[in-house]
């Protein structure tokens, strides 16, 4: 037995049928791209969220931090936009124009980040 994606009717005739009719699949259809959106939304909101807070600090010309500083003003690290590598470095993690790199467990260094999104050069230098 097979039933309708969007109003759960039992579905009759062809099995590869997933909808009553157009109305179901477009009202399905929409209710998916509304989530995606809405997720796009939410985690856009902490990915600027992170941006504003590290580009205040390197604003008022901060250069170090630490984790728990970072994380009691709402920074979150679980989201971030790209990573940079440099050789023998502690990668760069980003969250668009500004990255933060560990120095150990509780410290980190703090930076604007200027990268060519062209390419794979992943270079980035300091300001
Ligand atoms: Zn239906």
């Amino acid at each position: 037995m097979k039933y309708c994606q969007d109003c759960g009717t039992i579905l009759k005739g062809r099995t590869d049928k997933k909808f009553c009719d157009d109305h179901c699949r477009s009202h399905y259809n929409n209710a998916v791209n509304r989530d995606r959106d809405t997720n796009f939304k939410q985690i856009n909101h902490i990915l600027k969220k992170n941006t504003s807070i590290l580009e205040k600090l390197v604003h008022k010309g901060i250069k170090t931090t630490t984790f728990h500083l970072l994380s009691a003003t709402g920074f979150n690290f679980s989201f971030f936009t790209h990573q940079l590598y440099e050789q023998n470095e502690e990668t760069c993690i980003c969250c668009y124009d500004y990255g933060y790199k560990k120095i150990n467990e509780e410290e980190l260094i703090i930076k604007q980040v200027s990268h060519s999104l062209h390419n794979n050069e992943n270079k980035y230098s300091d300001h």
